[in-house]
């Protein structure tokens, strides 16, 4: 088995284990090596990445293959997303909208009959209060935490 470091045509980096290295030029030239993120069949070796497998590669942690799994960096890539996504969106709703604190749900729904003139609000509700405005059709959303509070 050898392990080749691999780049698709959209630059993602991935690795593969192959047969040989005539395994892998077979396998290219059939176009059954295709990039785990974007399916892509141009693919070229980037750094040639030898590595041995079987009982000399469980000695080297690194250079099992599980090591390998593209899936994972995707995720975490997405994961680092949302997180910047869930700041950025609570930065915004402290940026546009009113603190009106423990007032909230009194003032969600005077916005909502109409009483004070509509605008964006954010504060704290209890359970009870939540659930009372959602019944309302008074839509309210749980501002979710700083997403630093995750690690
Ligand atoms: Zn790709």
């Amino acid at each position: 088995m050898i392990r080749f470091a691999l780049r698709c045509t959209h630059g993602h980096e991935f690795e593969s284990w192959f047969q040989s290295g005539e395994a892998f030029d077979a396998q290219m030239k059939s176009g059954l090596v295709a990039c785990p993120l974007c399916q892509a069949n141009e693919v070229r070796k980037a750094v040639m990445a030898p590595a041995l497998a079987g009982r000399a590669a469980e000695l080297l942690p690194s250079a099992k293959p599980q090591d390998s799994r593209a899936p994972v960096a995707l995720l975490d890539r997405r994961d680092r997303e949302l997180r910047a996504v869930i700041n950025a969106f609570r930065k915004h709703v402290f940026e546009v909208a009113e603190d009106v604190g423990t007032r909230f749900a009194g003032e969600a729904r005077k916005i909502h009959d109409g009483l004070v003139p509509g605008r964006a609000i954010y504060g704290q509700a209890n359970l009870e209060e939540a659930r009372a405005l959602i019944e309302d059709g008074i839509a309210v959303l749980p501002l979710p935490p700083a997403a630093d509070n995750y690690n």
